[in-house]
């Protein structure tokens, strides 16, 4: 059964009627074990993914402020060989970034095949952070929809497998979160007013995500809404996701594989044969 809720395309996807603290009828214990299970499956699938070289896997996470982003990304790493895998983040655009187009600093950061590659926050900023604190007029966030989901082709065409994940927190657990971070010196750090700022507009981000998800949910590039109050259910989700995605490749990375040996062994044959 699928963890996460896949947005179709053409959806009239309405986020408050998503449950944030689902939990799919599991405990937490059972949770974690089926994680454990796919986490091993994960590595295994990026292992091959990696050495067959023939395609290339994008995940990109999106959230409210304290979302959970940073800990969804850390698990995905503690499953996978970080040779080859990376973590690319997206700030407020740089003034040389500005001075191109939205995409050019997104690009230059996809995986190339062989690469597993997430993303936290993505160009997705540029259709819901531009958009709710007016940074861009709106004929031209607008136009970005269907921009990004021309690029995400372009990326799915070139063997790109595209997953976008919305951890999709509740306004009451982010505040708690939030709070959390001021009381744990551990976290402290994470502090930033900003957060408490966004977080007056969070009615409007809801929207602006809801569109953006809507308008961009594709078949080659699916939203996937997470429910992401609960931090064990939300990386069950997105490593059932990930397996998910990745498993019907596992038959045809295996066979390039054993292309990839047989052409090996027969030049060391050849080699030794020459001797
Ligand atoms: P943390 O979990 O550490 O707070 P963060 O991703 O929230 O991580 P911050 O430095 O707090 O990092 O925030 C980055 C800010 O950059 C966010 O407010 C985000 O909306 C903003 N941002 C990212 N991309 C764009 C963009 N293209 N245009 C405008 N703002 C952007
Ligand atoms: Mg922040």
């Amino acid at each position: 059964m699928a963890y996460s809720y896949v947005v179709p395309s053409d959806s009239d996807l309405k986020l408050n009627s998503l449950d944030t603290n689902d939990n799919a009828g599991l405990g937490k214990e059972e949770g974690l074990r089926k994680l454990e299970d796919l986490a091993a499956e994960i590595g295994e699938l990026q292992e091959l993914l990696f050495a067959s070289r023939q395609t290339a896997v994008l995940c990109i996470f999106q959230a409210m402020d304290a979302g959970g982003k940073d800990g969804a990304i850390n698990r995905v790493i503690s499953y996978v060989n970080v040779q080859s895998c990376r973590v690319a983040y997206f700030k407020a655009p740089t003034e040389e970034e500005l001075a191109h187009d939205f995409l050019w600093r997104v690009h230059r950061q996809t995986p190339p095949k062989g690469g597993m590659t997430l993303f936290n926050r993505s160009h997705y900023e540029d259709v819901v952070a531009v958009r709710v604190r007016g940074l861009a007029p709106e004929g031209v966030w607008k136009d970005r929809y269907d921009l990004i989901n021309d690029f995400e082709r372009l990326l799915a065409k070139c063997e790109t497998i595209l997953l976008k994940f919305f951890l999709h927190v509740s306004k009451e657990e982010q505040e708690k979160r939030l709070l959390a971070r001021e009381k744990d010196p551990r976290k402290a750090w994470k502090l930033n007013v900003e957060d408490w700022k966004e977080r007056e507009r969070w009615d409007e981000y809801q929207e602006a995500y809801e569109e953006a998800i809507r308008r961009c949910s594709t078949e080659y590039a699916p939203w996937r809404v997470v429910a992401a109050d609960r931090k064990w259910f939300r990386d069950l989700a997105v490593a059932e996701a990930l397996a998910e995605t990745l498993r019907p490749f596992r038959a045809g990375w295996e066979e390039s594989l054993r292309a990839l040996g047989d052409r090996a062994a027969q030049e060391l044959q050849e080699y030794r044969a020459s001797r």
